[in-house]
């Protein structure tokens, strides 16, 4: 006879808290009030509050139609022309270095997927210093590979500036083996990057400790330039006998929905990152089989185009250039909000109460995330100078101080 005591099902499931920075969205989307702006989004917005294909893509995109003539599968390691190209941009010096072996994946996502993946089994010990704040997907990321997390102090939301002193005590106890993520360059959600100096710092603590730097550059040339932004990656590289590498093209190609980015590694021997990178795909194999090709061909066809590639270099130079200009204009408005200026990418965190934070909501229709983090492009151009009003005037306002 067929038992009836009940199994839970998918029927059953407890209802899931809902990723806050969607429900903020929904909420500015629900706002009727035209005068509405959302610095919650995490994409690049232009003068007119546009999020463009670039011009260089968009080519690359018609090309590709017309040109592909199959879309059989290409395996577990997607398209390996793409990270073959992509090394010289992100290694820089290194990119010969063969101990160093790189994989497509769906965006820099992916490969932060399959680096904490790959350090659980290759050392079930190893736990995780993340940066307070961080981005949140971080967690999710590194608790669903089965990491221990620790935090380190990065971020002082009221001093506008790095932890740095906090920071590194915090790494001084970290054990052999323990992984280190720090963010290549525009830190996301602060914006505050660690200077040149702090970059080495950290590398030689790093090194001499014995732990395995987690290199997360989803910005590079968003910032102070393709090389700029990539120093404190390729200082590591240089210092460490192991490193992990996630690589995102999604923003600085402007390719979001695409899903494009790579993972790089490198390990001791040679043949110590091919058998490194066997694992890597098997991981890849159990969680996606194969990346997304489109976007990844696209970015592809345009670095591999003379004319295309220059197209692109300066398109990503206006969005840099657009990002500091935005900075300097918001820095300018108010001296509270003059660390703006020093700070690289697209967020910055502003010394709001959560109180503050939704009375800018209310009062004013902006809209940002509760812990105060902004995307300084979420504006269109006619909308700064409004946005600036509304800061200063919360800032002012001593109800709002609660
Ligand atoms: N890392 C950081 C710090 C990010 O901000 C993002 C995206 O917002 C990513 C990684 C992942 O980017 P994607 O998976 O969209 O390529």
């Amino acid at each position: 006879m067929l038992s009836t005591t009940a199994v839970p099902g998918i029927s059953d499931l407890p209802p899931m808290q809902s990723d806050s920075l969607l429900a903020l969205i929904a909420l500015a989307d629900a706002d009727p009030r035209p005068e509405k702006i959302d610095v919650g989004v995490g994409v690049y917005r232009d003068g007119q509050g546009r999020t463009p294909i670039l011009r260089a893509v968009k080519e690359a995109e018609r090309r590709l139609w017309e040109q592909q003539e199959t879309k059989s599968y290409l395996g577990s390691v997607g398209d390996k022309r793409f990270a073959e190209l992509l090394r010289p941009i992100l290694l820089g010096d290194h990119a010969g270095d063969e101990r160093i072996a790189g994989v497509q994946t769906p965006g820099g996502c992916g490969a932060l997927f399959l680096g904490f993946k790959l350090v659980r089994s290759a050392n079930p010990d190893a736990r995780l210093f993340v940066g307070t704040p961080t981005w949140p997907n971080h967690v999710p990321l590194a608790r669903g590979a089965g990491l221990e997390l620790v935090e380190y102090p990065y971020y002082d939301r009221e001093a506008g500036e790095i932890r740095f002193d906090e920071m590194l005590a915090s790494l001084g106890e970290a054990r052999r083996g323990d992984v280190v993520l720090l963010h290549g360059c525009c830190h996301n959600p602060t914006g505050a990057d660690l200077t040149d100096a702090q970059w080495d710092e950290v590398t030689r603590l790093v090194a001499e400790r014995g732990l395995l730097p987690f290199i997360d550059i989803a910005y590079q040339g968003l910032g102070r330039g393709l090389d700029e932004d990539a120093r404190g990656l390729r200082g590591m590289l240089a210092a460490c006998d192991e490193v992990l590498i996630a690589q995102s093209c999604d923003k600085n190609f402007g390719v979001y929905r695409d899903r494009v980015g790579a993972f790089y590694l490198k390990a001791k021997r040679r043949e110590a990152s091919a058998t490194a990178m066997a694992h890597v795909l098997q991981l890849a194999r159990e969680a996606w089989s194969m990346p997304p090709d489109h976007g990844a061909a696209a970015v592809r066809i345009v670095l591999e185009d003379e004319g295309l590639r220059a197209d692109w270099l300066a398109e990503l130079d206006s969005m840099r250039e657009r990002i500091a200009r935005v900075r300097e204009q918001l820095a300018a408005a108010d001296e509270r909000l003059a660390f703006i200026a020093d700070q690289y990418g697209m967020f910055s965190m502003l010394p709001l109460s959560r109180d503050q934070v939704l009375h800018l909501r209310e009062r004013h229709a902006v809209y940002m995330a509760d812990s105060g983090r902004i995307n300084v492009l979420g504006m269109a151009d006619e909308a700064v100078d409004r946005f600036v009003a509304a800061v200063v005037e919360t800032l002012n306002d001593p109800a709002t101080h609660g």
